[in-house]
């Protein structure tokens, strides 16, 4: 029962015109991370990652959604930058800095911009040059749990569904999902309901999400090698693994439609 003045919770359902200007700017969150992905060798920096990201916005005149959302830690300034950079036991929300790369890093890369009023905003996990066993399985691991979880969609009624097969993938890789972050609905904001866990609690079996055409979500597996437990650093953003070791974080925009999943953050259709 929703109490008076509270908003309701209802998920704001797109039509396939919505859905195409999503794609629209899906489809540039997507080039950004093509860029990236070429750009990220040993030696650069993720400062000039986000420099090329914010570049490649302001030509087609899309507005990047990450800079200068306000922190949820109280007295921390807003985010300062276009593309959140995490390397090695950071998780998600790292800031872009100038300390060079190195061989056998492990990045993650979450950008997202708002292009004609409607929102993408997607994540990859790239490895610097040549990465341990260990990372490349992380990275293959996380990749295929959102890939599974696409592959889900087509076929469940409800996300805590997708979500179990996602958890158990996971488990079964003897990793770990991270829970405190989660996935999200998207449109013309970035962070719209539902909120899109990769776990399933009770809280989701309680309120779960019905995969009905026009439900668009923004799904992003966060996968650590040795525990889910994550802290925030000082700077009020950047977001570690308690153990200092290795994660991963692949994400996509989905769309239902009446044909199942499409994914909006893909290069090419
Ligand atoms: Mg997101």
């Amino acid at each position: 029962m929703l109490r008076r003045n509270e908003p309701p919770r209802v998920i704001k359902l797109k039509s396939p015109r919505e859905i195409n200007l999503m794609r629209d700017a899906g489809r540039l969150v997507a080039q950004a991370l093509d860029r990236v992905t070429q750009l990220a060798v040993p030696g650069a920096t993720t400062a000039e990652l986000d420099a090329a990201v914010a570049e490649i916005f302001r030509e087609q005149g899309a507005t990047p959604l990450f800079l200068g959302v306000p922190s949820t830690v109280k007295g921390k300034p807003p985010f300062p930058a276009v593309i959140c950079a995490s390397v090695n036991q950071q998780v998600v929300h790292g800031i872009p800095n100038r300390k060079p790369l190195k061989e056998g890093d492990v990045l993650s890369i979450d950008t997202g911009c708002r292009l004609n009023g409607w929102c993408g905003d997607a994540a990859v996990t790239l490895g610097i040059g040549t990465v341990s066993p260990e990372a490349s399985k992380l990275l293959e691991v996380t990749q295929q749990t959102l890939d599974l979880a696409i592959r889900a969609m087509g076929r469940a009624r409800y996300w805590s569904e997708v979500a179990s097969l996602m958890e158990k993938f996971v488990k079964s890789q003897g990793m770990y999902v991270v829970e405190k972050f989660v996935g999200h609905g998207i449109g013309q904001t970035m962070h719209e309901e539902p909120q899109v866990p990769n776990f399933v609690s009770k809280e989701l079996r309680k309120k779960d999400i019905r995969l009905e055409p026009g439900v668009v979500l923004a799904v992003e597996p966060m996968v650590a090698l040795g525990t889910k437990d994550v802290k925030t650093l000082d700077d009020g953003w950047t977001v570690e693994t308690k153990d200092r070791r290795a994660s991963a974080h692949f994400e996509h925009t989905i769309a239902m439609t009446p044909d199942g999943p499409r994914v909006l953050t893909y290069l090419n259709d």
